[in-house]
């Protein structure tokens, strides 16, 4: 075959034809067949043929030009079978010169595809996933030259944009090819953070308009590619020459922006796009649909994360072209923001008065999305597969973070009952917010006090708005996790002094750094662990590595110069690992006092008690404490051997049950006895009835996330802690696996609202 008139004219005229049939009118099943048809007689092609996939996972012929047409919507491949499955599932071209000697070939006799024996397939991508195949064939075995193939990648996006769009393919036709979103969807994933969020979708990744993909004046784009490039790389240069933290991306990624800005490969693909008769945006969505189908088969942390920075390049790209400048895109005022995951700026980027709520595709309790979610109080779900492709822009969304549920488009009555619970909640912190300068005691006088646990500077503004009476933990590695790169000696001394100005004279707990098992940061090396839950985390990494512990107890003690320091060690296992992180802390004070730095005023230092093994070294431990937390997250994975972070196995024992509240009322009973003061600062320390039963157990300082102050003031309001505490002791001696239905009877019976 001579090799295709597309080549000499580009597949600009191509495309022109493919938007006039598009424009067209008539049957869907028509202008499909129209289209590959156009396709075949541009490609010099034998044949044409798009296939779809199905929710099945199916691949359904559904129009070709050159095969039998009664194959149409009855020819099927299973994921994963014949050549067709295999562009779909490599996400790539496959170009063969005799396709039916290929191992994956299918045959197929309905299609009449005997005599074709040179086989181009490319994939119809759409946000990184393959929705169909679209393939050229040819009697004569000859291999397509790259500028074929790259004709027919373009092509493909076009059609895939099409198809999504429904302007293709009518919605009745697409039955059940989950491509161009409409219905009432319900999703359910991971809960990152609690709370309940109602609005419209706003996509991180905006996905160009159909109707942008072709450019009038392919000279005139050449020039806006250009020049878009040109303000990016400035924008760059002018960022990795200007401050950068928090709020920014830090300069090791914009080394790698600049990097891949500068990368030639990236910029042909993207003037070759142009060149073909696409609008620079559809350049861009061309280019990154190849990256990110690429991408998607690496399993390498390392190469997952420069598919995030190239993502990010690809949206500033995006941003430029559509002549915004950071924060100045248009948002609803009730932006549900919508992404594959985000990166440590990313969420700060957005306007906090807009952003009602977070939905992800992926994503994990310990991502930097969901700890920023937390602390900014936003409800959050994650882990929704297949997220991104059933969601347009603008469309209404619910979140639900309690139930870990999206109801996308949802109807009414769905709407109406979102609202109400929603309404109620509005109305309980209302409540709580009256009460938030009442200090907590019970019926019978018992002061307890409550504390709030955080961990980033946003969280500071919950101490007044909660009435919290300080910080029982300050989780210091959220820091390390939000950021790109190794805090510095200056950036952790910076964060603590304004925690502690905030906190103006309140107590706050600083925790060295609790990083391995699930917290891992891509900066730092640690070696591959087959079990991380117990391998080097916490304390134990603080004292095999001192160099990062001691360099964070040095901007401990150089911010809370003249003022009181308290600081706990998470994870200590044995009373030797307490006296060694105690050594350190010793070292560094001497260290400061040889420089004549100012130390703080008192320096209290503390354990958590989260490893079981203290239980039955309690009077060994306590006094050489100056105070202990029960970190019950951990304390009770360990006791059940059950993974927090295992959904399958996460909620299988209930802290409610003897085992777990013996354990507690050890810890309490100890610490009595030797005057140490103890607090529990665990999450079940703010749910009310857990709390009710650590009252009852004769606990004094809860430390909780700031929601929970709230409900748990007001089931200490309304309790008597003698009477909790009789019937709370006369469970411990239960049987069963699990008291909560006789606590529940109990805080009914005694009228305490939980
Ligand atoms: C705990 O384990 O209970 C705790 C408070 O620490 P973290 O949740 O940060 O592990
Ligand atoms: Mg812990």
């Amino acid at each position: 075959m001579m090799k295709g008139g597309l080549a000499a004219r580009g597949p600009r005229s191509l495309l022109r034809q493919i938007r006039e049939v598009m424009a067209g009118g008539g049957p869907a099943q028509q202008r499909l067949d129209q289209t590959v048809s156009i396709i075949a007689r541009s490609m010099v092609a034998e044949v044409c043929s798009i296939y779809l996939r199905r929710a099945s996972g199916e691949m359904e012929l559904f129009a070709t030009e050159g095969l039998n047409p009664d194959a149409v919507h009855k020819t099927r491949l299973r994921s994963g079978e014949g050549l067709v499955g295999e562009v779909a599932r490599s996400a790539t071209p496959l170009n063969l010169p005799d396709a039916p000697t290929h191992p994956s070939f299918s045959y197929r006799p309905e299609t009449g595809e005997d005599p074709f024996h040179s086989f181009l397939g490319v994939p119809l991508l759409r946000g990184g996933r393959t929705i169909g195949v679209l393939i050229v064939q040819n009697r004569a075995a000859r291999v397509y030259d790259q500028d074929e193939v790259e004709d027919l990648e373009t092509i493909a996006m076009v059609v895939a944009e099409m198809v999504a769009s429904g302007e293709l393919v009518g919605i009745a036709e697409l039955k059940d090819v989950e491509l161009a979103p409409h219905r009432p969807e319900r999703l359910r994933g991971l809960k990152l953070a609690d709370g309940l969020a109602m609005g419209r979708v706003v996509l991180h990744e905006a996905p160009v308009a159909p109707e942008r993909l072709l450019a009038d004046d392919i000279v005139a784009e050449e020039g806006r590619l250009k020049q878009a490039l040109a303000a990016m790389r400035s924008h760059i240069d002018e960022m990795l020459e200007g401050q950068h933290g928090l709020a920014g991306p830090s300069y090791e990624v914009l080394e790698t922006y600049r990097m891949f800005a500068e990368d030639r490969g990236w910029n042909r693909s993207l003037e070759d796009a142009v060149r073909s008769g696409l609008t620079s945006e559809a350049a861009v969505e061309r280019v990154r649909n190849e990256h990110r189908a690429r991408f998607a088969q690496a399993r390498d942390p390392y190469l997952r994360e420069r598919l995030h920075d190239l993502e990010d390049l690809a949206n500033r790209l995006l941003r430029v072209l559509a002549g915004e400048t950071p924060g100045q895109r248009e948002l609803p005022d009730d932006m549900v923001l919508v992404a594959r995951n985000l990166g440590p700026a990313d969420l700060l980027e957005y306007p906090r008065e807009k952003l009602r709520g977070l939905l992800l595709e992926e994503g994990s309790a310990a991502s930097h999305a969901a700890i920023v979610a937390r602390a900014l109080q936003i409800p959050c779900v994650g882990r929704l597969s297949g997220l991104r492709d059933r969601l347009s822009q603008g469309d209404p969304v619910l979140v639900d973070g309690e139930t870990a549920e999206a109801y996308l488009r949802p109807r009414a009555d769905m709407v109406e009952a979102f609202t109400a619970r929603m309404a109620v909640r509005a109305q309980r912190r209302a409540e709580f917010e009256r009460l938030k300068d009442t200090p907590a005691v019970t019926h019978d006088g018992s002061r307890v006090t409550l504390l709030m646990n955080a961990g980033l500077a946003v969280d500071l503004e919950n101490l007044d708005a909660t009435g919290a009476e300080g910080i029982g933990l300050f989780r210091t590695e959220f820091q390390f996790m939000v950021s790109d790169e190794l805090p510095r000696l200056n950036a952790q001394t910076a964060l603590y002094e304004k925690v502690l100005d905030a906190a103006g004279g309140k107590p706050v707990t600083f925790r060295t750094l609790d990083l391995g098992g699930d917290k891992v940061l891509p900066y730092l090396e640690t070696e591959r662990e087959e079990n991380p839950a117990l391998g080097r985390r916490a304390v134990r990494m603080g004292l095999d590595r001192p160099a990062l512990l001691r360099l964070q107890l040095r901007a401990l003690l150089a911010a809370a110069h003249g003022r009181e320091l308290r600081v706990m060690f998470p994870l200590v296992a044995t009373v030797d690992e307490f006296r060694a992180a105690q050594e350190l802390v010793e070292v560094e004070c001497e260290w400061a006092r040889r420089r004549g730095r100012p130390l703080p005023a008192l320096l209290r230092v503390g354990a958590m008690i989260e490893a079981p093994s203290l239980l039955w070294h309690l009077d060994a431990l306590l006094p050489l404490t100056d105070f202990v937390s029960v970190g019950t997250n951990d304390l009770i994975q360990y006791m059940f051997a059950a993974d927090r972070t295992n959904p399958l196995v996460s909620d299988r024992y209930d802290p409610l049950s003897p085992p777990a509240l013996r354990a507690l009322a050890a810890i309490q009973k100890a610490a009595a006895e030797t005057g140490t003061p103890v607090s529990v600062c665990g999450e079940l320390a703010g749910r009310p009835l857990e709390a009710f039963v650590l009252v009852a157990l004769g606990f004094t300082r809860l430390s909780m996330p700031p929601a929970g102050i709230g409900p748990v003031k007001r089931m200490i309001l309304s309790c008597d802690r003698e009477a909790a505490r009789r019937g709370v002791t006369n469970l411990l001696a239960s049987s069963s696996g699990s008291v909560r239905t006789e606590i529940e009877s109990l805080v009914r019976k005694l009228n305490v609202a939980v």
